[in-house]
């Protein structure tokens, strides 16, 4: 096909000298063409370049804000970290079959000077970014917990406390170390401390995982797989993988209560979970329903809005003084109060 003229035809510029008409206008014609040709090229390349450096300008005028704002954001953060604004609260794991609580996760909250209580979603991507401000993060967190925990089980509560680790700490800090000293500075024996760590995160290719997972383990500390059956889990890789615990994501409890093959797989997934020896905890909890179909399912442990959303460390006490001793049939019917 014939490509379309990307000037219009140029007319000829004078009368015809050779009788044979329109043959030199035609020739001039060429040559003017060639220099509009070249004139009107020389204006799109300027044109162009103009655009190109507004463009340029006007990234720049947003990215200088950007930076400006993402750099405020770090500051306040390491003030935060600085002035202790960031606090944990605990939600409480419950055994299926007794109804007893068994454990607490610890979540990490920022009380704002100004913006009051936040939720991780709200700063942990910013920390995420930031490798100093994300092991510190961790150190408090795992610091203010294994503290708790200890004093929970010198006062006779019996309790295991999980933290969650992003996957760079896992990685970058030396988390192995950090772990060991705070469990003898707070006295508590390490199988009272799980560590949660996405599935996506274990999941990472890269050797070194695992090799950072095994040393945890040495330790003692018991392994969790956090948000299981989001990820994309490799089953080669999952029975290479040294953990003690698997949670199911909320989500999967979620849809398996109204899809028959959502069921099927969550089965699949507690029974995999049983066959490595690993315990199951099912996410999400929000009502009888949900509960009755994790414990049809075989999940050993469960955790959720149902029996309690994440209390601050003096409310957890508070709620474990009227809910330790459910009786089974408690646990599937009664509604407990956050
Ligand atoms: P996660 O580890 O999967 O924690 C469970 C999240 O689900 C918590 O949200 C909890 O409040 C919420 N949840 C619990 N039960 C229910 C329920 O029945 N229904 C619903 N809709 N939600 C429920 P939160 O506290 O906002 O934490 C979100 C995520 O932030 C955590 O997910 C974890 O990945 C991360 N995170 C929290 N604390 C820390 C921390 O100290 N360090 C790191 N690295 N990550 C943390
Ligand atoms: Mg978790
Ligand atoms: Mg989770």
């Amino acid at each position: 096909l014939a490509s379309p003229p990307l000037l219009p035809p140029i007319p000829p510029s004078g009368p015809a000298d050779d009788g044979r008409p329109g043959r030199r206008a035609d020739a001039d014609g060429l040559a003017g063409g060639t220099m509009l040709v070249s004139a009107a090229g020389i204006a799109a390349a300027l044109l162009y370049l103009v655009v190109l450096l507004m463009t340029v300008r006007a990234i720049h005028r947003l990215q200088v804000p950007l930076d400006l704002s993402r750099r405020r954001a770090i500051a306040d953060l390491e003030r935060a970290l600085e002035h202790n604004e960031l606090c944990v609260h605990y939600q409480p794991k419950v055994e299926v079959a007794s109804g007893r609580p068994v454990g607490v996760e610890a979540l990490v909250r920022w009380e704002h000077p100004e913006r009051g209580l936040l939720a991780p979603a709200e700063f942990l991507p910013l920390v995420e970014s930031s490798p100093p401000l994300l092991v510190e993060l961790t150190t408090q967190v795992l610091d203010a917990a294994i503290s708790d925990c200890a004093r929970w089980n010198r006062e006779g509560r019996a309790l295991s406390v999980a933290v969650n680790i992003a996957a760079p700490s896992l990685l970058e800090g030396p988390l192995a170390d950090t772990v060991r000293a705070l469990l003898a500075a707070h006295g508590l024996v390490p199988q009272k401390l799980i560590l949660e760590v996405t599935e996506s995160a274990i999941m990472q290719t890269r050797d070194d995982v695992r090799l950072h997972l095994a040393e945890l383990q040495k330790i003692g500390v018991a392994l969790s797989i956090d948000d299981f059956g989001t990820g994309h889990s490799s089953l080669a890789r999952l029975s290479a993988l040294p953990f003690d615990e698997l949670k199911l994501d909320r989500c999967f409890v979620g849809t398996a209560c109204t899809d028959r093959r959502a069921h099927v797989v969550a089965r699949l997934i507690v029974d995999l979970a049983h066959n490595l020896d690993a315990e199951v905890v099912a996410e999400g909890i929000e009502d009888e329903q949900a509960l009755r179909l994790v414990a049809g399912l075989g999940c050993g442990l469960a955790q959720g809005y149902h029996f309690a959303r994440p209390l601050p460390a003096e409310r957890l006490c508070d709620w474990l003084d009227e809910h330790s001793s459910f009786s089974t049939e408690a646990a599937v019917t009664r509604r407990a109060e956050a």
